[in-house]
């Protein structure tokens, strides 16, 4: 490929600066996108900030392994269409890699580059003996029948074979998949191996070795986390009103368990537009009508409001839990919360995080890394309990993952004050700190 068709990083019009960026990046040209400069940038700047041996930070700042896969899958219609896949492995010092696989039209491998980064700081985070993976399908999954999504399914597996396995790469569901995504992966792996491997995949239904809790614990996790943080700032969550973008697996059961804790969720939004309702919504009924409409469209027990307007609402409590960048710098000025909840994967831009590191004082920041890990440490139980073939109660299981949640928001203040710094910085500097110590013990091969 010719240097002039080398995507690189957006022209400042200062070309010394372009320059500059440019060198800086010419090693990572391939997983370049905004996202992925943006995660790199802040996991650079942390470990400088930290002292991180220059060899170990080198390391951090690409993935192990990437692969890029063709899917040609047959639509119900006859015809075959070409899909691309990836998985990206980032680091396995602390375990197995781990990570979700992402359904959507907007993949790429910049994205999921990205993710796989993100995922090895929050299993650090949270002190779970795992990795960091991310993979995906560009693909929109919405308008396909469940015939082709089985088989767009099974056959990415089987492209990505060799890579996955219960003690080397173990995936999940994540943005556009769900249980019986992994289901499928998780016959067609057994099909291939001769023989049922379960712990291949977690997040799947509960007949086939699904964790009791699985489903839930991303949205859970959410709201233990503000918990944590609303006791930190003494801020008590009692008649607290919440706006929740994305009413997806996350959004939602995050609404369901803050509205028990006392919230008054005032506003959601998914794809297709909001509802804002200033006397709190009732959960349960918004619920029902996505579960028969799909959509919230026209819920009417409310006014319509845009996810722009959503994200500025004067709310208490903000949970962004849909698609990533959605608050840039000009958001980011206008939020009116008192806590930022990142349900979703790198919901904030650069220049969102500058302006929220600026606004610390006011805006108190519960990073993705923490926020959402409860999915992951779920993730955690699930293989451990299929590698034992001991199932937990759902009491055991929720019971555990407040314990783990509650203590890696006390250690990221501790890191926060030890360091003093903003939310962000301090939560990836302590997944930071905990990677290297396993990367320096370890040594490096050969
Ligand atoms: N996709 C989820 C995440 O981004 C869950 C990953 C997992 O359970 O492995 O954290």
């Amino acid at each position: 490929m010719s240097d002039s068709k080398t995507p690189g990083p957006p022209t400042t019009g200062d070309l010394t600066s372009v320059t500059e960026s440019l060198d800086r990046y010419r090693s990572n040209l391939e997983w370049e996108s905004k996202f992925y400069r943006d995660t790199a940038e802040l996991v650079e700047r942390t470990c400088d900030a930290t002292n991180i041996d220059p060899n170990i930070k080198n390391r951090l700042l690409t993935p192990q392994r990437a692969l890029i896969v063709s899917v040609p899958t047959r639509m119900d219609d006859g015809s075959v269409k070409n899909f691309i896949g990836y998985r990206v492995q980032h680091n396995n010092a602390r375990g197995p890699f781990k990570g979700g696989i992402r359904y959507h039209e907007e993949v790429s491998l910049g994205e999921v580059s990205a993710l796989a980064m993100l995922m090895t700081f929050k299993c650090a985070v949270a002190g779970i003996p795992l990795g960091g993976a991310k993979g995906g399908i560009r693909i929109d999954p919405r308008p396909l029948s469940r015939q082709e999504l089985q088989r767009v399914t099974r056959r990415f597996t089987v492209e990505i074979l060799d890579m996955i396995g219960p003690d080397s790469d173990i995936p999940a569901p994540d943005m556009g998949t769900n249980d019986q995504t992994m289901a499928w992966i998780m016959d067609t792996y057994s099909e291939m191996k001769g023989h049922v491997v379960p712990s291949v995949v977690t997040g799947k239904p509960i007949f086939v070795g699904g964790s009791k809790g699985r489903m839930e614990a991303t949205g859970r996790g959410v709201a233990y986390c503000i918990a944590s943080a609303a006791e930190h700032l003494d801020f008590p969550l009692e008649g607290k009103t919440v706006a929740i973008q994305g009413f997806g697996n996350v959004g939602t059961y995050a609404a369901r368990k803050l509205e028990r804790m006392g919230c008054k969720v005032v506003a959601v939004a998914d794809v297709t537009g909001g509802v804002y309702n200033k006397e709190g919504l009732d959960v349960r009924h918004v619920l029902k009508y996505v579960g028969i409409r799909k959509v919230l469209k026209d819920y009417p027990r409310g006014e319509p409001i845009s996810n722009e307007e959503l994200l500025q609402l004067d709310v208490d409590i903000l949970i962004p839990a849909a698609l990533g960048g959605v608050i840039n710098g000009d958001i980011a000025k206008n939020l009116k919360c008192r806590i930022l909840a990142e349900g979703a994967n790198g919901p904030v831009t650069s220049e969102g995080n500058e302006v929220l590191r600026q606004r610390q004082d006011e805006i108190f920041v519960i990073p993705d890394i923490l926020a959402n890990s409860g999915g992951v440490i779920v993730s955690y139980f699930e293989w451990v309990q299929g590698l034992q073939s001991f199932f937990w109660t759902r009491k055991e299981i929720n019971s555990r993952l407040f314990r783990i949640l509650n203590e890696a928001f006390a250690e990221c203040i501790a890191f926060q004050k030890k360091l003093d710094t903003d939310m962000r910085s301090a939560t990836l500097a302590l997944g930071i700190h905990r990677v290297t110590e396993a990367m320096l013990t370890r040594g490096l091969f050969p």
